[in-house]
């Protein structure tokens, strides 16, 4: 445990973001100090000495900054003032973040890749530098200067928000929106999961009621948008494939009759799971002119897909994508996480040698993230996570692998808690780009979203701002509850723009 003392509450969650990508996995407990750090203060170690690892104190004073890290046994590890501190808001932030990530760096005596960035979408900061009409070079530089981003970070980073910009030319992104559908099942529960997901064996005999509520709110849902304004459609979840193709073809033919799929720019639909893909489902999925697919592996090695519950084979995933191939696929995608329990380099050396012989148009490689609700969480002891040295080994092999593969980085983002503090990078194939990824990761155009689970996000470009309108996650609620769902849209979607009613 870190023991994070502060006499005022300002910056306190960039301070515990940074103390977070050092100390991966270790808890942060925050107490109030006194502005005289030598009185009127809780002293370190107080309730915990055998527990606490370090401590820090964070004391703005006298128009100043003083950090002081000790270790467990109160011995000063470092110390990094700052005579005069800023008064403005983000300069404050800045100058407070490199006091202390110097400080940090010196003490663990590492530095971090992404620098002092802790934001989930770093992407954003070149990107403004080129909607400003400031080149690659400008935005690297200020990456480097003032967030000590590594080389390596900054040439992912600016070559995505490049790419980025790129293939949203042409996308009017106030005038538009996109659909989302969820299928909440899968064939069983992956160890790292913290999405809503039931597992089939259980909920089968659900699906089918489930399907009614959805093509219920789908129909109504028609009924409030200008159906020309759709740009794309994801299919996610859980795992639509998890559905017979009897009950795919119903919902691909309910989405037929409610909305005009050709004009959307791409369809995705998720096979994620290799054990719920059969010829019969890919060729309903491209009887209705679906193109885009994502099989998703996650590893290669049968240990690791054994420990995380998958259970499947890496044969059925060969055999799940040369399937198809068959069926006529042109767009297929495979997701990869690196940093699973167990894992080594050699382990993900063999997994991305196995993808790229299978040579899909595109890749998205996970660093791990452990989310709270996750059963990987709750038995953390168990799983002790991979160091950021090995995880950051992992993803350049990733990048060189789909450099030999001839995919380039188009989209970015980074999570809480992540294996390595790193990030995920969505690789492809010139053309082959999931616009939908970039869509909703930018939050620059309205998703509606349909299906348990699912959050519309409403975008107002005049005011900056996004309004969420959500369904509830649980199965069994939304369907005894579709019709609040339905109303929630109806009550939130604005009157106007793309949303207006047309017969
Ligand atoms: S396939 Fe995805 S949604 Fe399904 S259990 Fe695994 S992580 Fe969760």
């Amino acid at each position: 445990m870190i023991e994070l003392f502060l006499n005022e509450e300002r910056y306190e969650n960039d301070i515990r973001a940074l103390l977070m990508a050092f100390y991966h996995g270790e808890k942060i407990f925050a107490r109030k100090l006194g502005t005289d750090a030598g009185e009127n203060s809780v002293k370190p170690g107080v309730g915990g000495e055998n527990l606490v690892s370090r401590t820090l104190e964070v004391v703005y004073a006298g128009g100043g900054l003083r950090l002081t890290l000790k270790d467990g046994d109160g011995q000063v590890l470092g110390e990094s003032c700052r005579a005069v501190f800023p008064s403005d808001h983000t300069e404050g932030k800045n100058c407070l973040k490199t006091a202390l990530y110097d400080l940090l760096c010196e003490a663990a005596g590492r530095t971090l890749p992404w620098g002092t960035l802790t934001g989930i979408r770093p992407t954003k900061l070149p990107m403004a530098f080129y909607d400003s009409g400031r080149s690659q070079e400008e935005a690297a530089e200020y990456l480097r200067q003032t967030y000590k981003v590594s080389e390596e970070k900054i040439r992912l980073c600016t070559q995505v928000a490049a790419n980025e910009k790129r293939i949203l030319e042409g996308v009017d992104k106030e005038r538009s929106f996109s659909l989302y559908i969820g299928i909440p099942f899968c064939p069983t529960i992956c160890l790292y999961c913290s999405f809503s997901s039931y597992p089939l064996n259980i909920w089968a005999k659900e699906v089918d009621h489930y399907l009614e509520a959805l093509f219920k709110e789908i129909r109504q849902v028609r009924s409030m948008v200008d159906k020309s304004c759709m740009t794309t459609v994801y299919m996610g979840g859980g795992t639509p494939t998890s559905l017979n193709g009897e009950q795919m073809d119903r919902l691909l033919s309910v989405l037929e009759e409610n909305f005009d799929l050709n004009i959307a720019r791409e369809f995705t639909i998720e096979a994620g799971r290799p054990d719920s893909v059969t010829q019969d489902k890919l060729r309903v999925i491209k009887n209705h002119g679906i193109e885009r697919i994502s099989i998703n592996p996650q590893t290669m090695n049968q240990k690791t897909l054994d420990v995380i519950g998958r259970r499947h084979t890496t044969e059925d995933v060969e055999r799940a994508f040369d399937m198809a191939r068959r069926v006529g696929f042109s767009n297929i995608n495979m997701d990869l996480i690196l940093g699973l329990p167990g894992e080594s380099s050699e382990d993900v050396a063999n997994t991305l040698e196995r993808i790229g012989k299978l040579a899909p148009e595109s890749m998205t490689v996970h660093s791990l993230a452990v989310k709270r609700a996750s059963r990987l969480n709750q038995n953390l002891e168990l799983y002790p996570p991979a160091s950021q040295e090995e995880v950051n080994r992992m993803i350049h092999m990733a990048w060189q692998a789909a450099e030999a593969m001839g995919l380039e980085p188009y989209y970015l983002y980074r999570q809480k808690n992540m294996a390595g503090n790193l990030e995920n990078v969505g690789y492809a194939k010139p053309g082959k780009e999931c616009l939908y990824n970039i869509l909703i990761m930018e939050e620059k155009q309205s998703i509606i979203a349909v299906g348990a689970g699912g959050t519309s996000k409403i975008l107002y470009p005049e005011e900056n701002r996004i309004e969420r309108v959500e369904n509830v996650k649980s199965v069994k609620d939304y369907i005894e509850r579709i019709d609040e769902m339905i109303e929630r849209k109806r009550q939130k979607f604005p009157k106007s723009g793309i949303f207006e009613k047309r017969a």
